[in-house]
């Protein structure tokens, strides 16, 4: 008889996470790597929230709280998204949640049933695929263009509508692309879903990381609520990523089933990181000024190096901080046939720890995660040049 539920069978181990044991083992046996798989900023969490969380501890904040996450850090979510978006959601329209993958997680399982189909944009975050297929949900991949920096439309988004579309995901500004859907593009995308009574889950965790236009929330679409649910994340825009703090923004009947499922889950968020996250939401923004400002110099430092190396081309990624270069000149090459082969090999030998495009949806990239110093990226291009030289 079988061990395993069926249901774990349908998904597998998240491969950015598959990257980062491999590039440990190696790290243990000594090896220098230039590492460009974490997906996460290099600086640390800024002082003022490192504060609230030490006061935290002192002032014994360490019981269990409400499921959904206190008051106060409800408000700051709610407070914080009005005052930069213009969205007008009350508390009770706001979750807190262990991270944002949480919140996206538990809203697929309560609201995608087996058969329902979600669409999902490719190149996609690894998860989203997991994820939707663990809720036994179906997955729509549509296509985007490179020559169009991948950009998502709603005339396709539209034309991937059928009868059994329950979903749509959104992610922008996109991990691996970093592509941005236009102001136009998201006020139609939104106004087809909510005319059909499809929801949208609407993945925000880099609004902030926008580098050619000003951040813009779908929740300032207030008249779509009813089929909205926006997704935000403290890991990026405050260097968080280990704490674990990341919440939903959608109608009441929406919340109450997420708090349902999390009251039978993680119960409430880490108490501590509840109180940090206060400070990060209603403190001073100059940290997200800051970091944005770092960012978009290393993406430009970044393209400027893989420029360098023949063979290689990339897109502008005009959010989030990855690039996600076209590698298909390789492909065929010294025994490499995909791109999975090529960051194994370039792990293996060069020492440059990257993420495979296959796990992106896409078989001719590879994903190269830039917060990191200067240093690491002249020397991590520096050994993907010579090592791709050899193959050429
Ligand atoms: N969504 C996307 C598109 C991501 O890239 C990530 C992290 O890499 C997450 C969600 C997860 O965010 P969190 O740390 O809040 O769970």
């Amino acid at each position: 008889s079988k061990v395993f539920a069926d249901r774990i069978g349908r998904i597998e181990v998240s491969a950015t996470m598959a990257v980062a044991a491999e590039a440990a083992k190696l790290r243990a046996g000594g090896a220098n790597l230039v590492d460009f798989g974490a997906g996460e900023p290099h600086f640390p969490t800024p002082r003022h929230i490192k504060d609230a969380a030490i006061a935290a501890i002192e002032a014994n904040f360490t019981r269990y709280t409400v499921v959904p996450g206190i008051p106060d850090v409800r408000k700051a979510i709610v407070d914080r998204h009005a005052c930069d978006f213009g969205s007008d959601y009350s508390i009770d329209e706001a979750i807190f949640t262990v991270g944002e993958k949480h919140a996206l997680f538990n809203a697929i399982q309560i609201l995608v049933d087996h058969g329902d189909e979600v669409i999902l944009p490719v190149p996609y975050w690894v998860s989203f695929k997991d994820i939707i297929q663990y809720a036994g949900g179906t997955v729509v991949y549509l296509e985007t263009q490179e020559a169009e920096n991948f950009r998502i439309t709603a005339d396709a988004i539209e034309k991937a509508i059928t009868p059994r579309t329950k979903a749509i995901i959104l992610n922008s500004p996109s991990n691996p692309a970093g592509s941005v859907v236009s102001a136009e593009d998201l006020e139609r995308i939104v106004r087809l879903a909510h005319e059909r009574g499809i929801y949208l889950l609407l993945d925000e965790c880099y609004v902030y990381l926008n580098y050619e236009g000003t951040p813009v929330s779908a929740g300032s679409f207030t008249w779509a609520k009813e089929h909205m649910v926006v997704l935000g994340s403290l890991s990026k825009t405050y260097a968080m990523t280990g704490w674990r703090g990341g919440y939903a923004l959608a109608p009441k009947s929406i919340i109450a089933n997420l708090s349902k499922l999390q009251s039978q889950q993680t119960s409430n968020a880490t108490s501590i990181v509840q109180k940090a996250s206060i400070a990060a939401l209603a403190g001073s923004q100059e940290c997200v000024t800051e970091f944005r400002a770092e960012f978009k110099e290393l993406r430009d430092y970044m393209l400027k190096k893989l420029a360098e190396i023949p063979g290689v081309t990339c897109t502008k990624p005009e959010g989030a901080f990855y690039v996600y270069p076209n590698i298909s000149t390789f492909l065929g090459k010294g025994g490499i046939q995909t791109a999975t082969q090529l960051a194994t090999k370039l792990l293996h030998e060069a020492h440059v720890v990257t993420v495979p495009g296959e796990a992106f949806g896409t078989a001719h990239h590879i994903r190269l995660s830039y917060p990191v110093t200067r240093q690491n990226i002249d020397e991590g291009t520096r050994r993907m040049g010579e090592f791709l030289k050899r193959l050429a």
